[in-house]
């Protein structure tokens, strides 16, 4: 169950993973698990995969990162609820006659 009050501030859902910035700048694809603050000068913050997070991450929290999660879920809340209001659509089409 999900407690509104306490929002998780170190993960953040995503509908899909970004790019890693820094495979993308080597030429490489690669998944980015983490969006956060990087130690580097000049780059404060980054799409970065478990081994660059691991190299250039500064932790996990409110304004620091967060640990990217694929919401499925979500997805699938979603459609139901497009179909649900498109049944809506048709209920209300029926009243104007
Ligand atoms: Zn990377």
């Amino acid at each position: 169950m999900e407690d509104p009050v306490e929002a998780d501030v170190t993960t953040a859902e995503v509908y899909s993973l970004p790019e890693c910035d820094f495979c993308q700048r080597q030429g490489v694809e690669k998944e980015a698990h983490y969006d956060g603050k990087t130690n580097l000068p000049g780059e404060p913050w980054g799409n970065m995969c478990e081994e660059h997070y691991a190299q250039y991450g500064t932790g996990l929290g409110l304004g620091v990162g967060q640990k990217l999660i694929v919401s499925r879920e979500d997805k699938e809340q979603l459609r139901e609820q497009e179909s649900e209001a498109y049944q809506r659509d048709l209920e209300n089409g029926d009243d104007l006659g």
